[in-house]
């Protein structure tokens, strides 16, 4: 049963529920471990498991309420459940073991290591957040978050001093939901990871690196423009994320379910349709950054030993730049007008035939998994259509004419209706 701890934290805007848990341990002198176990969250084998970055069960929301003098709907706040409405690919995910983790970095669900803002981690400057650092974000496990807008930079992958990614185990230590759990005396911002060795190259198995992450680093190399292109769909992505008072007025557009599933998708298709996609990356130097993750991409599939699943292909890009300049150039292709069928049309189907003709084994699959909106699903449709038949497969999308009224019966199955293209508000 769990008791109240004797002090406690108020969850920060955002927090995870990793980092609040780290900072309760930095506060109460304790190791995350210990934290986890007063708090009622140690599991099967005295895990701390994975999936409650996910969402915490109903028994142990109660309980880690109770612990830390918090009311169970803040709680609920630390855990991506709060995302799943607004993130479909957070759906049908687990974050359980290497398997679900690697399934969810496919799905570009979400991550356990996750990319920070230094500037977020040194915190805001108020008593609290001095004396027990920033928030960990919880958004910052999406792989659609690779930027801070209200830092105005790019976020980091890695720890300045050791490389480690956070919270991503070096050695066999299974992936759980803090890395090197068992140790105390860490303030939240310090690098977890065990330093294998000095500066002089002697072997040191047992010490930490504990570089501070909340330093300042150096920012990407990147142009102003690209920068400040980056910076603005990151904020479009954030107020899909967090559709908040300002975002959504009575009389403004209601949150679009398509926005993600089109955005994933034409990521895939730039991907997939590489190097003619090339031509929408807005400059020279995103284009690099993409050609540089594709050619990483390409490296790790070379390296697999006969029968061993590419698990890699389909993930988002580890690497906050890369994966932004990917974003960025998927957005340009589904451009401003995502009912504009025709311009959607004309820029999409070039690079479908490229993709099918020079991925025809494995494209199939991979589109049949992934959802979209009727807009982008009647762009792709004659492709993909031919595939099916050309593959001896019944066609799997069915997608009206751009003609045609449009119903909730011309959706494919699994994608999802644009608001403003619902059957109540089709003009019959
Ligand atoms: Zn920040
Ligand atoms: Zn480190």
């Amino acid at each position: 049963m769990a008791r109240p701890l004797a002090r406690s934290l108020a969850p920060l805007t955002e927090e995870s529920l990793p980092g609040l848990i780290l900072r309760l341990a930095h506060r109460l002198e304790r190791s995350p471990a210990r934290i986890a176990e007063l708090c009622g969250l140690n599991g099967h084998q005295n895990r701390l498991s994975a999936h409650y970055l996910m969402a915490l069960p109903d028994d142990l929301t109660q309980a880690f309420a109770i612990s830390s003098h918090l009311h169970t709907d803040e709680v609920r706040t630390l855990t991506l459940s709060c995302f799943a409405s607004a993130y479909p690919p957070l759906g049908s995910v687990r974050l359980d073991g290497s398997r679900n983790t690697a399934a969810a970095r496919k799905m570009w669900a979400a991550g356990l290591s996750r990319s920070y803002c230094p500037a977020c981690l040194a915190g805001d400057g108020s008593t609290v957040q001095n004396l027990y650092g920033g928030p960990w974000r919880l958004r910052w496990h999406l792989p659609v978050s690779f930027a801070c807008t209200a830092h105005h930079r790019l976020l980091a992958r890695s720890c300045p001093q050791c490389d480690g990614t956070p919270n991503q185990p070096a050695n066999t230590e299974r992936q759980g939901l803090i890395t090197q759990r068992t140790t105390s005396g860490l303030h939240p911002a310090q690098c977890r990871h065990l330093a294998t060795s000095d500066g002089a190259g002697q072997r040191r198995p047992a010490a930490m690196c504990a570089a501070r992450l909340d330093r300042p680093q150096a920012a990407a190399i990147l142009s102003g423009c690209d920068l400040r292109q980056l910076i603005a769909l990151q904020a479009r992505i954030d107020r899909h994320l967090l559709p908040g008072p300002h975002s959504l007025t009575v009389t403004g557009p209601g949150p679009d379910p398509g926005f993600f599933p089109d955005l994933i998708a034409a990521a895939q298709l730039i991907r997939l349709a590489w190097p003619e996609s090339a031509r929408f990356a807005p400059s020279a130097l995103l284009a690099e950054l993409i050609d540089r993750h594709l050619a990483s991409a390409a490296e790790q599939r070379a390296a697999l030993a006969p029968g061993q699943h590419a698990r890699h292909t389909w993930a988002a890009p580890t690497d906050p730049l890369e994966c932004g300049a990917l974003l960025v150039t998927a957005d340009c292709l589904l451009g401003e007008n995502a009912s504009d069928d025709s311009g959607l049309v004309e820029r999409v189907q070039p690079l479908a035939v490229a993709a099918f003709t020079r991925h025809p084994a494995n494209i199939g699959a991979a589109l049949r998994r992934m959802d979209f909106s009727p807009h982008l699903a009647r762009a792709l449709a004659p492709r993909l259509n031919g595939f099916y038949r050309a593959g001896g497969h019944r066609p799997a999308v069915r997608v009206p004419s751009r003609h045609s009224t449009f119903s909730i019966d011309h959706v494919p199955a699994r994608s999802f209706p644009r608001s403003g293209s619902s059957p109540t508000s089709a003009p019959f």
